[in-house]
C-alpha cells in the first residue's frame, strides 16, 4: 500500500490557478523578473506598485518550485539566530534584518487585503523552543537578544508551554505573538492575477537561454528564440539562481545541517 504521495502538497490542493501563455515577441522592459514563485511575486508586486514596466517569465507554470511544497509556517526569525546574526555581520545589520522580519509579516497581512486573498492568511502566535536541555542556555541567550532591541517577546519556562501549548517535550522557549502561516501557492497565484490586470506581462513555460550583460542593462534569450531586454534583471529562482549565477554563494554543508 503506498501511504505517501510525491507530489507537492499544494499543486494537489490548488491546482493550477492561472496559466499564462509562453513568450512570442520580442520585449523592452525596465524590470525583467525570472521566476514566478512567492519570491517573483512579491517583488512583481512591489515593482508594479512602485510603477515600473514589468516582465516575469518562468520556466514552468506558476508557483511550481518550492513554493508548491512549503508547510506554510510565517515566522520573524531568520534561519541564523539574532545573537549570532550580531557577530556575523553587526549589530545595525542584524537588528535592521530581524525588525524588517518582524514587521514583513504585518506587510504581507496588507498585501492578501489588497488583492483580496482571503482563504489562508491567518496571525498566529509563535514558540520557539528547546527540545533538549542543552539548547536552554543558547535560547536563554537568544531571548535576551532580543528583549534588549525592544522585541515583544516573553520567556515561557516548561510547565507555562505545557499550560498553553500542551507541549510535555521542552525546557522552555521563547514566545511571541508575531507569526502567522499563509498558503503561498495561492497567494503567488493571486498577487500575479491582480497585477497582470495592472498591465504587468507574465509568461510561464519561458526558460532563459543566455543572459548578456550590457552597460545600460542586459539582453535575454530565451528557449524559444525570442529577446527581452530590460535595464535591470532580478532572480528570483530560487534553488536554480545557482545554474545563472556562477559565483558560489550557496553554502551546501550549511543547507544539509
Ligand atoms: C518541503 C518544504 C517546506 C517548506 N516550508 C516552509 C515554511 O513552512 N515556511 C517558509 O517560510 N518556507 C518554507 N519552505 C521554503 C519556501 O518554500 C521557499 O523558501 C520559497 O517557496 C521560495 O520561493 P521562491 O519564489 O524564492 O522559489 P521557488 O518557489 O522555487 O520559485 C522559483 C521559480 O523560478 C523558476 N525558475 C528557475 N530557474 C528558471 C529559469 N532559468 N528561467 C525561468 N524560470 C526559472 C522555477 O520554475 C520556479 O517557479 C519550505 C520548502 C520546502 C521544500
Amino acid at each position: 500500500m503506498k501511504l505517501t504521495s510525491s507530489e507537492p502538497f499544494f499543486l494537489v490542493k490548488n491546482g493550477i490557478a492561472n496559466s499564462y501563455p509562453s513568450i512570442r515577441e520580442n520585449l523592452d522592459t525596465e524590470i525583467l523578473i525570472v521566476g514566478g514563485g512567492i519570491t517573483g511575486s512579491l517583488i512583481a508586486h512591489q515593482c508594479m506598485e512602485e510603477g515600473y514596466k514589468t516582465v516575469l517569465i518562468d520556466r514552468r507554470e506558476i508557483g511550481h518550485g518550492s513554493t508548491s511544497a512549503t508547510t506554510s509556517i510565517l515566522q520573524y526569525e531568520i534561519d541564523v539566530p539574532l545573537h549570532q546574526l550580531i557577530d556575523l555581520i553587526g549589530e545595525k545589520a542584524a537588528v535592521d534584518s530581524y525588525w524588517a522580519c518582524y514587521k514583513s509579516i504585518d506587510d504581507l497581512k496588507k498585501i492578501v487585503r489588497q488583492v483580496k486573498y482571503d482563504c489562508g492568511f491567518k496571525k498566529k502566535e509563535s514558540l520557539y523552543f528547546a527540545a533538549v536541555k542543552k539548547d536552554v542556555g543558547w535560547l536563554k541567550k537568544e531571548f535576551e537578544a532580543r528583549k534588549k532591541i525592544g522585541m515583544p517577546v516573553k520567556w515561557l519556562e516548561a510547565d507555562e508551554i505545557y499550560k498553553k501549548f500542551h507541549n510535555k517535550h521542552s525546557y522552555g522557549g521563547i514566545f511571541s505573538e508575531q507569526g502567522g502561516s499563509i498558503g503561498a501557492f495561492q497567494l503567488a497565484h493571486d498577487i500575479l492575477a491582480y497585477n497582470h490586470e495592472k498591465g504587468l506581462k507574465i509568461f510561464d513555460k519561458t526558460d532563459i537561454k543566455k543572459v548578456t550583460y550590457k552597460q545600460n542593462g542586459v539582453s535575454v534569450q530565451t528557449e524559444n528564440g525570442t529577446t527581452i531586454t530590460a535595464k535591470k534583471i532580478i532572480y528570483c529562482n530560487g534553488f536554480e539562481s545557482t545554474e545563472i549565477i556562477k559565483d558560489k554563494f550557496i553554502n551546501y554543508f550549511l543547507l544539509m545541517q
